[in-house]
């Protein structure tokens, strides 16, 4: 079954279930200063589940652009070593405003997936609240018993506060929710495992697929837990994981959402997919990348050198080093792959293909100028690696100046560090950052008299990195 039925199947699925099919929300988010991508379908919901402004409607259903490389949510990291984490992504969902609850979400995703997609059924198992002592909450036995009309007991296992309880933030709407996985793991594998058993959750073959949230309890500034008048249902299933699955691929890169996209990079660089670990997730991240910067580009992002736009150049540079150094890529290559993205997103995304002329001119100017220093930027590199072999750590300072003068974000440098097993000193590269920033800006206090002026885009301050419970580095910005 092509994506593109895939997508349209499910939209048809809730729309005959009464749902309202509303567009996409932009991918970045210009009016919410707590939140700068877009990285949950619910998100453009929001106020309906807090209760500011009423649903104008009781049902709905989308395919919702997410970019998820900042904040909470930064999966930026695994992109191109795994095979199902993507910077930008499709998730499809379906939500009841205080209308059905979880005997329909659950009936329903499971006849989608087993009846509409065919998903074998013995390849699927769920998930739900186990409940937790300290919030004294009890096991989400509601939603495990609409399981069991469906699902072997055996196959419906109890996850913890962290994976199945979720909240929008300290307080406000939230509630369990039960997720849907599926084992992609060949026959021959299985067939060890005593009893075929589904031991291992963490098996990179068995991937989560859709997460039902049912919103039931409000919490309030106490950390105390009210049931909500209303009840809500929040789902979001990955596309691509889904055409995964359907597909009977082991990664998303292999259906026909990436296949165009590696077939194209695959031609130009001379390198055949699946010929190299390196070169492989090489092209995994161009074709992750691309899409991330197109679509952000496509809804009023462009690359710049601070905040959101500064995580657009970020994935920008880390896409065309990973093509420089792997694919040989020394020339502007990634436009070159927008009109396959123009063309697999119309009729879906209408943004991407109204701005295909200008996303094109765009990416290929970024491309250009940071290609007009990564060689000299990776050869000063070089030279720093060979001078700090010994403590394997690239000092702050320099680190600083591959940012200054070379254009090297803080997590290229440290991401080409790691490939050579080094780490890099994030505190030293922050002071030199902040140096830099005092300096100017009292250079511009002095230009300019007693009158700071703030250009446009200076509203929010790149301030340094974050280290995130995930070890991964994320920006930080302070609003000035
Ligand atoms: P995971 O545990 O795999 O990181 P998640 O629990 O963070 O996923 P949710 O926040 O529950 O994801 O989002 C709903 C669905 O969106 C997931 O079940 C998954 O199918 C999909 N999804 C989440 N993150 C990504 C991503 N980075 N790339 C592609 N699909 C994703
Ligand atoms: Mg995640
Ligand atoms: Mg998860
Ligand atoms: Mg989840």
């Amino acid at each position: 079954m092509e994506s593109k039925i895939i997508r349209q199947k499910f939209l048809d699925f809730f729309e005959e279930r009464r749902h309202a099919i509303v567009p996409s929300a932009p991918m970045v988010n210009k009016d919410d200063p707590t939140l700068m991508f877009t990285n949950a379908g619910m998100n453009q919901f929001k106020d309906y589940f807090l209760g500011t402004r009423p649903a104008p409607y009781e049902r709905a259903a989308d395919t919702q652009k997410c970019l998820r490389v900042s904040g909470k949510h930064n999966d930026l990291e695994e992109v191109g070593l795994d095979t199902y984490h993507h910077t930008m992504f499709e998730m499809l969902g379906n939500w009841s405003f205080g209308d059905y609850f979880k005997k329909e979400a659950i009936a329903w995703a499971w006849e989608l997936l087993t009846e509409v997609y065919q998903l074998p059924k013995d390849r699927l198992y769920v998930t739900v609240f186990g409940g937790d002592e300290g919030d004294n909450l009890e096991e989400d036995n509601e939603a495990r018993a609409y399981w069991k009309e469906f699902i072997d007991s055996g196959r419906i296992l109890n996850g913890s506060k962290k994976d199945n309880f979720w909240e929008m933030g300290d307080t406000g709407p939230c509630g369990p929710c039960s997720e849907i996985h599926i084992d992609l793991r060949p026959e021959s594998e299985l067939k060890k495992l005593p009893g075929k058993e589904l031991v291992n959750q963490d098996h990179p073959l068995v991937v989560e697929i859709w997460n039902l949230v049912f919103m039931e309890f409000n919490r309030q500034a106490s950390g105390k837990l009210v049931s909500l008048p209303a009840r809500h249902v929040d789902t979001g299933m990955g596309f691509e994981r889904l055409c995964m699955a359907i597909q009977g691929k082991t990664s998303n890169y292999d259906t026909d959402v990436f296949t165009p996209l590696i077939d194209h990079i695959s031609a130009r660089s001379g390198v055949s997919y699946g010929s190299d670990n390196q070169k492989d997730i090489a092209m995994r991240v161009i074709s992750d990348h691309v899409r991330a910067i197109a679509f952000a580009i496509a809804d009023g992002q462009l690359p710049s050198n601070n905040g959101a736009g500064y995580v657009i150049r970020r994935i920008l540079r880390r896409a065309v080093r990973y093509g420089y150094t792997f694919l040989g890529f020394n020339e502007p290559f990634m436009y070159t792959l927008v009109p396959i993205l123009t063309h697999q997103f119309d009729g879906v995304f209408p943004s991407i293909v109204e701005q295909k002329d200008f996303i094109i001119q765009v990416m290929k100017k970024e491309e250009e100028s940071f290609l007009h220093t990564l060689e000299n930027g990776l050869k000063r590199l070089e030279i720093i690696r060979a001078d700090h072999a010994g403590d394997k750590i690239i000092p702050g300072d320099l680190a600083f100046e591959l940012y200054d003068t070379y254009g090297f974000p803080f997590d290229l440098t440290s991401l080409i560090a790691r490939e050579n097993g080094m780490a890099v000193d994030e505190k030293g590269f922050q002071e030199a950052m902040k140096i830099q920033k005092n300096r100017s800006k009292a250079d511009a206090a002095r230009e300019t008299g007693d009158w700071e002026i703030l250009s446009p885009d200076t509203d929010v301050e790149f301030v340094g990195y974050d280290t995130t419970e995930t070890k991964s580095h994320i920006l930080r910005y302070r609003t000035l």
